[in-house]
């Protein structure tokens, strides 16, 4: 009997789809007829890329017909220095997904589960299944909670036994930009059991108060089981060029290096992330701008009667009252592309990030015209 190609895919990939990427926008200005479009979808930089990294990037002077440094060295001693931290922590990724793919192969498969909060990020489940390891979906926090629909960490603990390989957790989280207290994360490393790897995935680190932030960096001496994620996608603008980070235990950082593809990340997005990192006055404005508009942006929503989540990130997801999905067709149809969130099971809810202020009067605009439409 010969099987099909479906067959020998094992359970855990059967059980995925495969990502549906929105239409570039360039096909979507002709096919809708508009001059101009903005994309408020996928939680990116509304300044654009760190001058710095642009800079180093047109000033380029290096051999890609060579292979990348497999080992990142010049990156990892600046972000050795600047976490204070010893550069054989460090783990490169092409972007932070994958180093999540990678603490996944390494910590699950067969027999093992991750354990995850109900609207947690999408990645997580499919590097989970991927390997075939069970996922285990922890419910969120009531609507009514002070952190609605945030992770419930106690609840967490419920869902862990002696086959939990991976604990994900993130703060602030996507899609519903709820954070966690630092003391209740340390908590929840205190009581977790050993063998938990826990990813506290920080993608969004940046964009908390300042004083709403974990030193994360010190809890790495203390749980030689955590891996903290973090990336140069959203702060430093640079979605495109795939980099990210995870910083953990030499232990652990050992075992990922193992699998990893040597070179994982490639030489230009090693060069613009060396020189981004010292980009003080964009990451400043970056965060100015954020933290300005999203007030801004959470207070014009809720003028509006429209319920919003608490975030300390870069975008705001709010309550639409109907279903988010044609609203999203309709706004798409006035030049805004926003994200609505019935694949992860919140099919009322939008995400939408927070751009620049013109960004954000157009998004508002664009919202006021189709709900006036009905
Ligand atoms: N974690 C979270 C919570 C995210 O929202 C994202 C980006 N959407 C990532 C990780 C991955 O980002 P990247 O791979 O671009 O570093």
């Amino acid at each position: 009997m010969s099987l099909t190609l479906t067959d020998q895919a094992h359970a855990g990939i059967r059980s995925l789809h495969a990502y549906e990427p929105g239409k570039p926008i360039e096909d979507l200005k002709r096919e809708l007829g508009l001059s101009s479009i903005i994309k408020l979808a996928s939680n990116e930089n509304p300044l654009g890329t760190a001058p710095a990294a642009t800079r180093a990037l047109a000033e380029f002077a290096g051999e890609l017909h060579r292979y990348p440094d497999g080992n990142g060295f010049a990156l990892k001693q600046k972000l050795a220095a600047r976490h204070a931290i010893e550069p054989g922590r460090i783990t490169l990724g092409n972007g932070s997904n994958d180093v999540l793919e990678l603490t996944a192969r390494v910590f699950l498969g067969p027999g093992k589960n991750a354990v995850f909060s109900e609207y947690a990020f999408a990645v997580y489940p499919i590097v989970a299944r991927a390997v075939n390891a069970e996922t285990r979906v922890v419910p969120a926090l009531g609507a009514s909670a002070e952190m609605p629909r945030g992770h419930d960490l106690d609840a967490f603990m419920d869902h862990v036994d002696d086959n939990t390989g991976v604990v994900f957790i993130a703060s602030p989280n996507n899609p519903t930009g709820t954070w966690l207290a630092p003391a209740a994360i340390e908590a929840f490393l205190d009581a977790l059991p050993a063998h938990v790897v826990v990813v506290l995935d920080e993608a969004y680190l940046e964009y908390q108060d300042r004083d709403q932030r974990p030193d994360s960096r010190a809890w790495l001496e203390r749980y030689p089981n955590l891996i903290v994620t973090r990336t140069f996608s959203k702060i430093y603008g640079m979605a495109g060029l795939r980099v990210g980070y995870g910083l953990s235990s030499p232990e652990v950082a050992d075992y990922i290096n193992r699998v990893r593809q040597p070179f994982n990340v490639s030489t230009i997005g090693l060069h613009c992330a060396e020189a981004a990192l010292d980009d003080k006055a964009f990451i400043d404005r970056s965060i100015g701008t954020n933290t300005v508009q999203r007030a801004a942006l959470a207070a014009e929503l809720q003028a509006r009667g429209l319920s919003c989540l608490p975030s300390q990130a870069n975008f705001i997801t709010f309550d639409c009252g109907e279903a988010s999905t044609p609203l999203f067709q309709a706004m798409l149809r006035e030049g805004v592309i926003v994200r609505p969130l019935a694949s992860y099971d919140m099919p009322e809810h939008l995400r939408v990030t927070v751009g620049a202020a013109e960004d954000n009067a157009r998004f508002l605009a664009a919202l006021d015209v189709v709900r006036d439409r009905g």
